[in-house]
């Protein structure tokens, strides 16, 4: 797979070879990991001799998007090697995703370049660097053996987290393609107001993985290897990050916890795994005030969360003021997901998208990029990801198709209350 994306990429030099060579003379080597071709190609003559019959195939080709017209851009890292059998965090959901996208016309196929999928390389150790120890990754890379000889491993460090001969590789590649959507995010911001919002669509999912190891099914913490590939590469220096997996992304939080420029908030559910995530944990030293944590008793669903939405994540964002927005996307909140207790529904995730699609608009030039974490039903796993897909579109939500009221309990909405009460008097919102 990599040898076909060198060349792919190749291919495409030689297509874009005079904007490439600009390129690479301006942003460093580092853009060499990526067909991030879409500044590359974004001058208008280079589209002149494209008919409109023709663009997507190739766009497809060379991955030179018209940014002008694309309004989702989205990568896809099934990770099909690092598959346990029985195992929630399987490898078919992303495919479960990519059929549901299909199923309802959200793909290229229907949508032409308004929707595009963005192709990618895997990022470099250099860049897992960025947040993680070199012991752990070179271990886990040496590990690769041990764990093609014998098919499956489970890596060092806390929670379950197996491992096959794949798992290297195939996590490199899960966290390159945060970084390329970043890349075309931020180049698309550069010429339009409204440039298009990223998904990446990858596994195996990050935020438990902490700097110094593997945890609670993930490997590398992609998206804070994007929050700093973001800060690095692009200068954008103030990153807010929302995590609204059912669970504390306790290993994003350890990443950032005495940075400033970094605001991490999550939203999860009290006592679930790992079990961190307390509301008084705000950070430490330089970094006292900017991660929030605000655990939900079991049960919120649609409207604690729409209150949470206007009551903290929306005045937080406001004060932080970012110059990018990346998204903790976990499915797992879910009423029908089977490794939590809270009520979110499909429209629940359209609202989230939605409002936080505006909220990047209106705070940071709408760059965002999301990034699939959890989410073990895959049927509602893969509906709410289209639905977040109708939300980028500012189209009606699906939502009506496939939500089930008859199956919903009442909110402890008062307990939200106290607890968004407490959170606002802590960060003083
Ligand atoms: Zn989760």
């Amino acid at each position: 797979m990599v040898l076909c994306m060198r060349q792919r990429c190749m291919k495409i030099k030689s297509i874009c070879k005079a904007n490439f060579e600009e390129n690479v003379t301006n942003k460093g080597k580092r853009f060499d990991r990526t067909l991030n071709l879409s500044m590359r190609c974004s001058r208008k003559d280079d589209w002149t001799t494209i008919t409109s019959s023709n663009v997507h195939e190739i766009d497809k080709k060379t991955n030179c998007i018209p940014l002008h017209d694309a309004r989702v851009l989205y990568a896809v890292a099934p990770a099909m090697g690092h598959n346990k059998e029985s195992h929630p965090e399987s490898n078919l959901r992303v495919p479960a995703i990519v059929s549901a996208l299909e199923r309802l016309e959200l793909t290229p196929k229907y949508r032409g370049s308004e929707v595009f999928e963005v192709q990618f390389l895997p990022c470099s150790v250099d860049d897992v660097a960025l947040v993680h120890a070199r012991d752990y990754i070179t271990g886990l890379d040496k590990a690769m053996s041990k764990a093609s000889d014998e098919g499956l491993i489970f890596i060092e460090g806390s929670g379950p987290t197996y491992a096959t001969g794949t798992t290297f590789q195939e996590s490199l590649t899960a966290a390159g393609a945060g970084l390329s959507l970043v890349d075309k995010v931020v180049a698309a911001s550069r010429t339009r107001s409204n440039p298009p919002i990223g998904f990446a669509l990858i596994r195996p999912p990050g935020h438990h993985a902490v700097p110094e190891g593997p945890m609670g099914f993930c490997v590398f913490g992609n998206i804070a290897v994007a929050a700093r590939y973001a800060q690095h590469v692009h200068g954008l220096r103030r990153v807010l990050i929302i995590d609204f997996d059912v669970h504390h992304g306790n290993g994003t939080c350890d990443a950032f916890y005495d940075d400033p420029d970094i605001f991490f908030l999550s939203t999860h559910q009290i006592g679930s795994y790992p079990g961190t995530g307390k509301i008084e944990q705000v950070g430490q030293g330089n970094g006292e005030g900017t991660t929030l944590n605000l655990p939900l008793p079991g049960g919120s669903g649609d409207l604690a969360m729409r209150y949470v939405f206007d009551e903290v994540i929306a005045p937080s964002a406001q004060r932080f003021k970012p110059d990018i927005i990346l998204v903790s996307a976990g499915y797992d909140a879910h009423m029908l997901d089977p490794l939590a207790g809270l009520q979110f529904t499909t429209a629940t995730y359209y609202m989230l998208a939605s409002s936080i699609k505006q909220l990047a608009v209106e705070l940071c030039g709408g760059r965002c990029v999301f990034f699939l974490e959890g989410g073990y039903n895959l049927q509602s796993l893969s509906n709410s990801v289209a639905d977040t897909f109708c939300a980028f579109l500012e189209e009606p939500s699906l939502a009506s198709q496939f939500d089930d009221p008859a199956v919903l309990y009442e909110e402890p909405i008062s307990k939200v209350k106290q607890a968004v009460q407490k959170v606002k008097q802590i960060h003083s919102l």
